[in-house]
């Protein structure tokens, strides 16, 4: 998500002149707006050969509770599908959509970024702009305003020598497992790090510490959970946090280590736009990288398979697959990333789709892997982007049962199931692996925690 662009309609003059002979049904049209003095914003996120993807923000004088937007497209404009809305209808070039309830408010003087969509055709202009059936933008055309091109990052250089990119270089999913650039069949093995705004000191974004966990834990990959729904977090400041996944993209190509970029969420459903929009950028400058891997929901709660995450992540892959056709995607399951069983049932179709399993050894045990052993026989690769020998909430209560642990590793080694380790961080739960005082350049040996030695001890 970029910085909102509000457009004020200074130059409502220069519409009317530009529009000549509507010039009447211009000056009527702004009476109506200036009286609610409501605002529509369409901003083009991406654009390719064939489609487009855009944000619509309202900006409204007094405050909406509820609202039903409309407007017609000054281009050919097909096959829209729009997320966060309901009762959604193009009908010719006018289009209508309102409110999905939770998104239904704006505050008086507030512009709110309500909903997203990807359509077929060219972005044009959008004219005839209504909220509530009153014209906005003075009913004049609405040329949209383009995310501006980022630069594109270094082309990419290979991988150091020696470095696990070096060695297995452009990932896929072949059967239920992952394969290398040569087809072997791989288990990928790293850490995670701990919500990005939450950190104690900024590991996950260090790369001497990065370097060091590849060449003294053995680490392949290494997850960035990017915390998205919290006071602080991606949604409060998405260019900020973004930025910051960029660092540790960028880092793990110079250190030649696979990178999971995990929108770590429980309720990533209710932020479909944001989560396009974020993947849509990274994917587009980022995708072209061999070790990039995208997680687009870390662990939806107890909500449904079918209407609620699938769709979900099928607009998250169709905006990943627009702009990146091949690096994996890890999608997240029901019931904390428990329900793999459930997700194999109904699958989400593409290529280079894997699904996510988490599990703490405390709390999970054969049960899991029992349904974790339905979806593979059911042919899903499965993904454990975290897990810990600890209980589920991360082991507050600083236990570790190892045992259980170890039967997970055998399973997962048995398997080829690839993993990351939850989470580097200082701090008294079981998962922290560090201790006080930890440097964040690495050179960690004295400062080891938790469920830590585990851990390394099952690195490559
Ligand atoms: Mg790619």
């Amino acid at each position: 998500m970029q910085v909102r662009r509000r457009r004020r309609l200074a130059a409502v003059g220069a519409i009317a002149a530009a529009l000549g002979a509507s010039a009447l049904t211009i000056a009527t049209a702004q009476n109506a707006s200036a009286a609610t003095g409501c605002e529509v914003d369409y901003t083009v996120v991406s654009s390719w050969g064939s489609g487009f993807q855009a944000n619509i923000s309202i900006t409204a004088d007094e405050p909406i509770d509820g609202w039903t937007v409309e407007w017609d497209f000054t281009g050919a404009v097909s096959g829209i599908s729009a997320w966060n809305v309901t009762a959604q209808s193009l009908s010719g070039n006018h289009f209508t959509a309102s409110d999905a309830g939770w998104n239904g408010t704006i505050a008086s003087g507030q512009t709110r970024e309500v909903f997203g969509f990807t359509a077929s055709g060219s972005p044009g202009a959008i004219e005839h702009t209504e909220v509530n059936g009153v014209a906005c933008d003075g009913g004049g055309s609405q040329e949209p305003t383009t995310e501006p091109e980022p630069t594109d990052p270094d082309p990419t250089d290979p991988a150091p020598d020696g470095t696990p990119v070096e060695r297995h270089g452009r990932l896929s999913v072949c059967g239920n497992n992952m394969c290398n650039e040569d087809g072997q069949e791989i288990q990928l093995r790293g850490v995670s790090s701990m919500w990005l705004h939450w950190q104690t000191q900024p590991y996950a974004q260090n790369l001497a510490a990065l370097e060091w966990m590849r060449d003294e834990w053995g680490i392949e990959v290494f997850r960035v959970a990017m915390g998205v729904e919290p006071e602080g977090a991606y949604l409060d400041d998405p260019n900020g946090w973004k930025a910051e996944v960029e660092q540790v993209i960028r880092n793990a190509e110079e250190a030649g280590v696979y990178v999971i970029v995990d929108f770590h969420a429980h309720q990533a459903h209710q932020h479909r736009a944001a989560a396009v929009a974020f993947f849509t950028d990274l994917a587009d400058r980022y995708g072209h990288l061999p070790n990039v891997i995208w997680e687009p929901y870390n662990e939806p709660e107890q909500v449904d398979w079918a209407s609620t995450v699938k769709p979900y992540h099928e607009a998250v892959v169709a905006a990943i697959r627009a702009q990146d056709p091949d690096n994996i995607v890890v999608l997240g399951t029901p019931t904390w990333s428990q329900d793999v069983d459930v997700a194999a049932a109904n699958p989400v179709s593409g290529t280079n789709l894997m699904y996510t399993l988490h599990f703490y050894s405390c709390t999970h045990a054969q049960w899991n892997r029992d349904k974790a052993n339905t979806a593979l026989n059911a042919g899903l690769a499965l993904f454990v982007t975290e897990w810990g020998a600890s209980a589920a909430d991360g082991g507050l209560d600083g236990r570790v049962c190892l045992d259980e642990a170890q039967r997970w590793i055998d399973w997962m080694g048995a398997n080829k199931i690839s993993w990351t380790a939850w989470k580097l961080d200082v701090g008294n739960d079981s998962t922290n692996l560090l201790s006080a005082g930890a440097p964040v350049t690495g050179g960690w040996n004295n400062y080891l925690h938790g469920h830590a030695p585990f851990v390394i001890a099952n690195l490559p």
